[in-house]
């Protein structure tokens, strides 16, 4: 395995940071295609609160995003555009071309990442992704979560595990970069899948992987079973020893481009130990320094 840092430096020349960029756009499992109210972990943002109000053009978000992290970056530093919340290929082809095109364009962005679900690809989206792969480096990352169907259906995924595998391969032919997202800790689910999970994206040819434990956010139906006590967390040492095990299973040149997550602060509920996210990060650092 590789660490993004070092991947992005080989490839960019320099550091590359993220700019989250939202669109106004909702996914299958809230509008009733299939499913209302998300999966049983998501956010009310989507996963996008770290992200600009949707409303605003996409390269404003840019620039805010930007403006907000050029303190604390080297000046060299790239971005990648990143479309973070929902589905961000739940739009039609068009909508789509124009909001990539339109932050390919950004003088100070070098790269995007398209973060959707492996059923909101079909062939005319697809299309303008290898499109826009051929302009500029495209990143499309899945929620993949668990290989296991029967924990997907538990927490209400919407899609069975051979839609993603299936995903992959038709992204690979039009030599799009692939990121897997995956979550440990979900509810039913064993150490053995988890590590399953992270076997099965190493066999669908995934070139990167995204980890992140199991949050509880205010809101979610997690929230009520967590509160019933049906649900544990993982806490810090068993959640980074399955980080552990899983780094072990991927080959030389899979890009790990997250550890762990960030739950957005003022919606989370626990675990308790990612509150104090400057910890998790020394955790990490001492952990893993000489795995990354
Ligand atoms: S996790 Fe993704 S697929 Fe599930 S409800 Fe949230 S945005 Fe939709």
């Amino acid at each position: 395995m590789i660490s993004a840092g070092k991947y992005f430096k080989d490839k960019f020349g320099h550091k590359m940071y993220k700019a989250a960029v939202s669109l106004n756009v909702t996914c299958p499992n809230r509008d009733g295609t299939k499913g209302t109210g998300g999966c049983a972990f998501c956010s009310a943002e989507g996963s996008g609160e770290f992200a600009s109000s949707c409303t605003l053009p996409v390269c404003e978000q840019i620039d805010a995003a930007i403006s907000k992290l050029s303190s604390k970056v080297p000046a060299d530093t790239g971005y990648i555009a990143y479309f973070q919340s929902f589905t961000s290929t739940y739009c039609d082809a068009d909508t789509l071309r124009k909001v990539l095109t339109a932050a390919a364009s950004h003088p100070k962005v070098e790269a995007l990442s398209v973060g959707t679900r492996p059923d909101c690809l079909p062939p005319d989206i697809v299309e303008v992704l290898s499109e826009i792969n051929r302009s500029i480096p495209l990143y499309v990352e899945l929620g993949l979560q668990t290989s296991d169907d029967k924990v997907a259906e538990s927490f209400g995924r919407g899609y069975e595990t051979s839609c993603y595998d299936e995903a992959v391969k038709v992204l690979h032919e039009h030599g799009i970069n692939v990121i897997t997202h995956i979550i440990f800790g979900l509810c039913g689910e064993t150490r053995e899948g988890m590590l399953r999970s992270v076997k099965h994206a190493v066999k669908c040819g995934t070139d990167g992987v995204k980890f992140t434990c199991l949050y509880i956010i205010k809101g979610t139906r997690y929230e009520k079973l967590y509160n019933e006590g049906k649900i544990e967390v993982l806490d810090q040492q068993e959640y980074f020893d399955i980080v552990e095990d899983a780094l072990s299973l991927l080959p030389q040149d899979t890009v790990v481009h997250r550890l762990t997550g960030d739950g957005p602060k003022k919606t989370l509920i626990a675990p308790s130990w990612t509150f104090n996210k400057r910890q998790v990060v020394n955790y990490i650092n001492r952990r893993f320094k000489d795995l990354l």
